[in-house]
C-alpha cells in the first residue's frame, strides 16, 4: 500500500498489507497471549498501561508529525490527538483495580458478580482520526484483560503501527496488542468472521457497519459500532448570535469536515436567518486553510483524490459563500456554505467534507422535527439563552452527544456514541469496561 501525504501528494511510505492467513496467525498469537494477560495482576496491568502512556508522551511530537504527514491534520490538532491518546491510556490505567463486581444479598448463601474479559478483541479504525479512535477501543479493552488486534484504515496506518511498537517498548507482552494494516474486505473481513475473535469494535461508515453487524449476528459476536452522522447545529433567535455564527465554521470544518460529529446542518430561527448568514459568511472567509505544518492553519486538505471528488459532487450549484484554499498539489477543498432545502442531498447525506447547509426554521417544534428527520443521531449543538428551552430541545433531539452554547462533544471521561444508525453501544467514559467484559454471576451456598 502506497501511503500518501494528502497535502503534497508525495508517497511517504509503503506498507505491506496483510492477507487472511496472516490475520489467522495474529489471532492465534492473541489467543495465546490472552491466556496469561487476563491473569496479570490488576496493579501490574495498570502499571504497564501507565508505562505505555509514558511512551506516548515521550514520542508525542513524533506521533503528531506522523499524523500531519499521513492524514493532513493540522499540527495543532495532531498534537492534541497525541495528548488524547496519552490521556485515554492514563484514564483506563486506573481501571484494572476498579473493575469491581457486586455482592448481591440472597438467602442461603453469597451472590457475587465478576466482570470477565471477553478474549481477543478486533478494533477496526477509519482514516479520519487514526490514532485517537484506535485508542478509544484499545485502552479499555486491554485494561479489562483482553488482547487486541487493530486493523487501521488503508490510507492511514502509520500512527497505529508506531503505537504498537511503543506498547512493546513499554513492556506489554508480545501478542497483547497487534496492528495489522490491510484491506477492509480482506484483513477487516477476516477479523470479523474469525471464530476466535470475541468482539469487534468498528468505527466507520454506516454501510460497512451494517455488513459487519450482519456477519457478527451469525455467532452473536459482541459488537460496538461508531458510524456516520449528519448533526444539527440549532440556533435560536435569543442566542448570542455573534458567538453562534463565529463558532459554527469550526464545528463543521475542523479536520476539513472529516469528522463524524461535524455539525453539517445549521438550523436557524427564521427571524434571525439573514442576520446569521451574514455573520457566518464573514467567519467562513476567515478560516485559514493551508499547510498543515503552519501553526496558524485551521484546516488542512481532504484525505485523498477519490474523497475530494466525492465531496465536490455535493456542491452542484452556486454556494452562498466559499472560503479559500491552496491550489496545486494536495487534495484541497474550500470551506463551503450552501443555503438548502431540507430535501437536498447535501442536507440529508453525510458529506464528510467542508460543506455545511443552512436552513431556516419556524419555531422550537419545527427545529426539533428537522433535526430528527435523519437516520443518524450522533452529535449536535443548541444555541439559546433560555435554559428551559435548552433542556427541552436537548431531551427531544435524538442524538448521543449534545452541547448547549458550545460545540464540544468528545471527552474521554464522558460516554460517546450514537442513536439510530449512528451506532450501537458507547465508548469512553467511566463505564467503557462494560463493553469489554461479560458479567458472570456466582452463587455460593453457605449451608
Ligand atoms: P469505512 O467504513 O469505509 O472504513 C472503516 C474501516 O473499516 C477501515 O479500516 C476499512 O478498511 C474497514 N472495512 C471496510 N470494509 C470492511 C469490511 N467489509 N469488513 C471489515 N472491515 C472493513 O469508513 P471510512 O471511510 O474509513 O470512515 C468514514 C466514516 O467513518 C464516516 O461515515 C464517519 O462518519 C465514520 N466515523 C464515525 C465515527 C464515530 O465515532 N461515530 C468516528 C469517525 C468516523
Amino acid at each position: 500500500m502506497k501511503i500518501v501525504n494528502p497535502a503534497t501528494e508525495d508517497v511517504i511510505a509503503e506498507v505491506e498489507p496483510v492477507d487472511a492467513a496472516e490475520v489467522d496467525r495474529a489471532v492465534e498469537r492473541a489467543r495465546r497471549a490472552y491466556a496469561t494477560w487476563r491473569d496479570v495482576a490488576p496493579g501490574e496491568r495498570a502499571r504497564l498501561l501507565r508505562r505505555f502512556a509514558a511512551q506516548v508522551e515521550e514520542h508525542a511530537g513524533e506521533l503528531a508529525a506522523l499524523e500531519v504527514a499521513n492524514a493532513g491534520h493540522t499540527i495543532g490538532n495532531a498534537r492534541w490527538e497525541a495528548g488524547n491518546v496519552r490521556d485515554v491510556l492514563t484514564f483506563y490505567s486506573g481501571a484494572p483495580e476498579r473493575n469491581h463486581g457486586k455482592q448481591i444479598p440472597v438467602p442461603g448463601g453469597v451472590d457475587v458478580t465478576f466482570q470477565e474479559p471477553l478474549g481477543v478483541v478486533g478494533v477496526i479504525v477509519p482514516w479520519n482520526f487514526p490514532m485517537v479512535i484506535m485508542m478509544w477501543g484499545v485502552a479499555p479493552a486491554l485494561a479489562a484483560g483482553n488482547t487486541v488486534i487493530v486493523k487501521p484504515a488503508e490510507w492511514t496506518p502509520l500512527t497505529a503501527l508506531r503505537l504498537a511498537e511503543l506498547a512493546l517498548a513499554a513492556g506489554l507482552p508480545e501478542g497483547v496488542l497487534q496492528v495489522l494494516p490491510g484491506a477492509g474486505e480482506v484483513a477487516g473481513a477476516r477479523l470479523v468472521e474469525h471464530p476466535d475473535v470475541a468482539k469487534i469494535v468498528f468505527t466507520g461508515s454506516t454501510e460497512v457497519g451494517k455488513e459487519i453487524a450482519a456477519k457478527c449476528a451469525n455467532s452473536i459476536k459482541r459488537l460496538t459500532l461508531e458510524l456516520g452522522g449528519k448533526s444539527a447545529n440549532i440556533v435560536f433567535a435569543d442566542s448570542d448570535l455573534d458567538k453562534a455564527a463565529k463558532t459554527a465554521p469550526y464545528a463543521v470544518f475542523d479536520n476539513a469536515g472529516q469528522d463524524c460529529c461535524a455539525r453539517s446542518r445549521i438550523l436557524v430561527e427564521h427571524t434571525v436567518y439573514d442576520d446569521f448568514l451574514v455573520r457566518l459568511a464573514q467567519a467562513v472567509q476567515n478560516v485559514k486553510v493551508g499547510d498543515p505544518l503552519d501553526e496558524s492553519t485551521e484546516m488542512g486538505p481532504l484525505i485523498s483524490a477519490e474523497h475530494l471528488e466525492r465531496v465536490r459532487g455535493f456542491v452542484d450549484r452556486e454556494p452562498y459563500v466559499q472560503g479559500s484554499c491552496p491550489s496545486g498539489k494536495g487534495y484541497w477543498f474550500p470551506p463551503t456554505v450552501l443555503t438548502s432545502q431540507v430535501t437536498d442531498r447535501a442536507f440529508t447525506e453525510e458529506i464528510f467534507g467542508p460543506v455545511v447547509s443552512v436552513v431556516p426554521f419556524r419555531d422550537e417544534a419545527h427545529a426539533v422535527e428537522i433535526a430528527n428527520d435523519t437516520r443518524y443521531g450522533l452529535s449536535g449543538s443548541i444555541w439559546t439563552r433560555d435554559v428551559g428551552r435548552a433542556l427541552r430541545v436537548a431531551r427531544a433531539v435524538e442524538s448521543g452527544n449534545l452541547s448547549v452554547n458550545s460545540h464540544s462533544s468528545v471527552r474521554y471521561w464522558t460516554p460517546f456514541g450514537g442513536f439510530k444508525q449512528s451506532g450501537l453501544g458507547r465508548e469512553l467514559g467511566p463505564d467503557a469496561l462494560a463493553a469489554f467484559t461479560e458479567t458472570k454471576n456466582v452463587f455460593i451456598s453457605t449451608e
